[in-house]
């Protein structure tokens, strides 16, 4: 199924990098839902999350999510408002007792960073601060004495990536916004692992957390009832009114994953798409990536005109946008261009992007 065309006729490229492109097949079974969820009559926006049919919607996506991403018996899932920025405090108010660590990878970790000094000491313990955060750091020692570590597994400014799960000595939080369930993960090396949905499997609103279950008693401080995870575990995320909509689309992206061959089946076009694309950055001489290249990130893909041609970059974007590209400006901190390639993305699009990057060189280079 491809996506509408739009009132001008052209086919638009979303390579928006949040909220983000979703399967066309999942949003025209939202689409229906919101009218006649489930043959009921009713509406999905006008229902009790009490009901039978949403309560089956909750059991299918945890047993989808099980399922996808192999996560082991002693881990619970449960879904909250909020965005991945609620956790960044909501995580150390939980586990920081005296002392985290975390590495510090970008804005998203930055400010996560900012959320749990309020909470105990945080120690960054390593860092690409110092250029311009395009690259992962590694071989850093992890003292033993920490209440966890967090890492930012996808930065989706800078456009880097861990391709490999660190093993820690301390228990592991990540922030996998950005890549949930784009890549294989062992979650046993994992404490928890939570994220805004809106980048890969859902609409915005809400936010996915997959916690080991020892985590719960982990808790260092008595918290308000919304704050302390356990609340959310021991009441099937359903302490509150849970995003209704975006668990149900949150579930259907689920299916649609399952529908096309799981994670090794998504992975595989996600180091094809991301493999096209890197290598026309790689040979076209007006376009350079800005991440080193074994932390390049599958996700978001960030590249600039090379030097000499950098004037060129407003006509660049205003070539790619006739030509239906959306969302490939770079965010403000990194400049030039980001192209989102996330699950739903389809190869056409990169393969769209690319003839349009070809075709501007033909125009520009003799
Ligand atoms: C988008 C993003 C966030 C912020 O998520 P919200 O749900 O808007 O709070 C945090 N971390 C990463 C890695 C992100 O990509």
């Amino acid at each position: 199924m491809s996506n509408p065309i739009n009132r001008t006729g052209m086919k638009k490229h979303n390579f928006y990098a949040g909220p983000a492109i979703l399967p066309q097949e999942v949003i025209e079974q939202a689409a229906k839902a919101i009218v006649d969820f489930n043959g009921s009559g009713l509406s999905l926006l006008s229902i009790s999350h009490r009901t039978k049919d949403f309560e089956n919607v909750l059991a299918d996506a945890d047993a989808l999510f099980r399922e996808l991403l192999h996560i082991p018996d002693n881990y619970r899932i449960f879904y909250v408002g909020g965005g991945a920025s609620t956790m960044f405090y909501e995580v150390p108010a939980n586990f920081l007792g005296k002392k985290a660590g975390y590495v510090n990878t970008g804005v998203w970790a930055k400010k996560a960073i900012k959320e749990a000094k309020f909470y105990g000491e945080v120690e960054t313990l390593a860092s690409s601060d110092d250029k311009n955060f395009t690259y992962i750091p590694k071989g850093f020692a992890v003292p033993s004495d920490l209440d966890y570590l967090h890492i930012t597994t996808n930065n989706t400014i800078y456009g880097t990536e861990y391709h490999e799960d660190l093993i820690s000595p301390v228990p592991l939080i990540a922030d996998m916004s950005s890549d949930i369930l784009s890549r294989p993960v062992d979650v046993s090396k994992y404490a928890m692992i939570y994220g805004g949905a809106q980048k890969n499997l859902a609409p915005a609103g809400v936010t996915f957390a997959i916690i080991r279950e020892d985590m719960l008693e982990r808790q260092v401080r008595e918290l308000p009832t919304m704050v302390s995870f356990r609340t959310h575990v021991e009441n099937g995320s359903m302490f509150n009114t849970p995003p209704v909509f975006p668990i149900y689309v949150l579930c259907e992206s689920l299916k649609w994953l399952k529908s096309i061959g799981g994670v090794p089946e998504i992975h595989r076009r996600n180091k094809e798409k991301a493999a096209l694309l890197y290598a026309e950055i790689d040979r076209n001489p007006l376009f350079r990536g800005t991440a080193v290249e074994e932390d390049r990130s599958l996700m978001n893909i960030c590249f600039v005109m090379s030097e000499g041609y950098e004037e060129l970059a407003p006509e660049f974007l205003e070539f790619a946008k006739e030509r239906g590209m959306v969302g490939i400006k770079g965010h403000r901190l990194v400049g030039g261009f980001r192209a989102s390639c996330y699950n739903a993305l389809p190869k056409e699009s990169v393969e769209a992007l690319v003839a349009c990057m070809q075709e501007f060189e033909h125009l520009h280079v003799k």
